[in-house]
């Protein structure tokens, strides 16, 4: 339900405005910029749906503020991005297109308090610029990092991004913020909002309501100042790799590593994939089988003994005291006898010894991007990403369902559950060739069926690309969309000429209100 479109005259003259304030190295908007901060793997068509006017890199709040202004003056909506890295979800691209993005990506300050073990960030710091900070100042904190670090540490975390170490739920780590609201206020969240700001990143709630998470997978304000917990480095990291053999042994698997997660025997969010997942960085389909051709278990059975896989694996770490993880260790080993594991392969780290060097241990990695050639032409890949409860069986009927649906379709299915406290996130990634018009064809339909199903069985996603977010928003019924009206009275009060990320998660302005020209 896109119910505006952007002036282009309006939003040439606002980017005329904008080189005035940061100067004119610092506006894009030629052809080649504009598909620069598209969203390069989606599909063509949906690429262009979504292609911004143009875009602006301010250095300064001051300057964010003044862009604000004349946003508001000219009724042009912007899209604001920290690095832009969201592939799979949209990239850096707007809901609406024609949005000009409003690149944070020279922001890049970092601010560590190391005695507190906090951070606070700027839009731009990527997870490769703060675990090279933290290392070069030999700061024993750590990062948690998504399994595709290349984007920002903020960005990251304001659109709930998972990693794999105990403070993997990324939101759940944020204690406040600094925001610029659509109207060009300037608010910090929290203990942030006395003058000093004193205990800013060590108390979340703050006085009164807490606002922070009112800004995650929000339109209600842009970002400048992202505080974080970060992880003590530990004195040990213990665990096992563990691959098991059949489709079906995902049921057991997930009850198991439920019951240690709920008992917080596992701190971390253990990420059980298929073979796929493992074996889609390390070679591509056309190793294996003719395009169009379903691959059948003698197929996948070839590709996992070439590269030794299980159909499922999951790696679990434990984190602390040795005393503490080798004992721990011993109850994970406990909780596998008698389970039909197919490979269980110890890891041991202690301080001092070389780094595993994975996300398991906070570095930032990019290889798993790999995936995308799986298909070979141009990849993309485009987030199915339901909350399920954690349930054996429920996972088993999904993945039974979604599975067959991939095949019937023509795709590969390339699925996670991640598991957290009380849910499970079962991201699956739909892998395809952008230069398959026919593959290209079904991706929208395949993607709608698994969302409708999803719904039909009282299931929502925990987030979705822009080119779905009404879709999704869609499914939030209860009390015939109370949720979504309770978020569109949020946003005509702060942002009445609808400026900020118009349509982002599903909350557009009232057009009555003006919204965007
Ligand atoms: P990353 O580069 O870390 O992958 P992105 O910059 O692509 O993250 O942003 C992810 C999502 O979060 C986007 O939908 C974007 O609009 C939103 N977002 C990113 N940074 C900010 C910010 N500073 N303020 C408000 N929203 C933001």
């Amino acid at each position: 339900m896109a119910q505006q479109e952007v002036d282009a005259g309006a939003a040439a003259k606002a980017l005329k405005a904008f080189a005035a304030i940061v100067g004119a190295g610092n506006v894009f908007s030629s052809e080649e910029d504009k598909v620069a901060y598209s969203d390069h793997f989606a599909p063509d068509d949906m690429e262009e749906q979504h292609q911004p006017s143009g875009a602006v890199a301010p250095s300064t709040v001051e300057e964010i503020q003044a862009i604000v202004k004349i946003a508001n003056e000219y009724k042009v909506p912007l899209w604001p991005i920290s690095r832009g890295k969201n592939f799979g979800y949209g990239g850096a691209a707007p809901v609406l297109k024609g949005s000009i993005i409003l690149d944070l990506s020279r922001m890049k300050k970092i601010e560590v308090d190391a005695a507190s073990g906090t951070v606070l960030v700027e839009p731009g710091v990527s997870f490769f610029d703060l675990y090279d900070y933290l290392q070069q100042q030999n700061i024993p904190l750590w990062i948690s990092v998504p399994g595709n670090s290349w984007g920002s540490v903020a960005g990251n975390a304001l659109d709930r991004g998972v990693g794999y170490t105990p403070y993997g739920d990324h939101a759940s780590r944020i204690c406040g913020l600094e925001v610029v609201l659509p109207d060009g206020d300037l608010v910090r969240t929290g203990m942030g909002a006395t003058a000093k700001g004193t205990t800013w990143q060590l108390y979340k709630p703050g006085f009164g309501p807490s606002w922070d998470t009112m800004f995650c997978q929000s339109n209600f304000g842009i970002v400048t100042k992202l505080g974080l917990w970060l992880m003590p480095e530990p004195e040990s990291v213990l665990g096992f790799d563990i691959d098991v053999d059949k489709p079906e042994d995902l049921g057991w698997l997930i009850d198991t590593l439920g019951q240690l997660r709920r008992e917080g025997i596992l701190q971390q969010s253990p990420s059980i994939g298929n073979w796929l997942r493992a074996a889609a960085t390390m070679t591509t389909r056309e190793e294996w089988a003719k395009p169009g051709e379903v691959l059948d278990e003698k197929v996948i059975a070839a590709i996992r003994k070439k590269f030794n896989i299980g159909w499922w694996a999951v790696a679990l770490r434990v984190y602390g005291p040795v005393e503490i993880t080798e004992a721990t260790l011993k109850v994970l080993e406990r909780s596998f006898n008698g389970k039909p594991v197919l490979k269980m392969s110890p890891t041991r780290w202690v301080k001092g010894g070389a780094p595993e060097g994975s996300p398991a241990t906070g570095v930032p990695v990019t290889y798993p991007l790999a995936n995308a050639n799986w298909f070979g032409g141009r990849g993309g890949h485009l987030g199915f990403s339901p909350v399920l409860p954690v349930s054996g069986d429920l996972a088993l009927k999904y993945f039974r369902r979604n599975y067959d649906l991939h095949n019937e379709y023509g795709f590969d299915y390339h699925p996670s559950f991640a598991i957290q406290d009380r849910s499970m996130n079962n991201i699956n990634q739909l892998l395809f060739d952008q230069d398959n018009p026919e593959m290209v064809a079904k991706l929208d339909t395949l993607f709608r069926t698994m969302v409708k199903e999803a719904a039909a069985d009282g299931f929502a996603e925990y987030r979705t690309h822009i080119g779905y977010m009404d879709v999704v928003a869609d499914t939030f019924d209860f009390n015939n969309h109370a949720l979504g009206r309770l978020n569109r009275r949020v946003k005509d009060a702060l942002d009445p000429n609808g400026i900020l990320a118009p349509g982002k998660s599903g909350i557009w302005p009232s057009p009555k209100k003006g919204g965007a020209a």
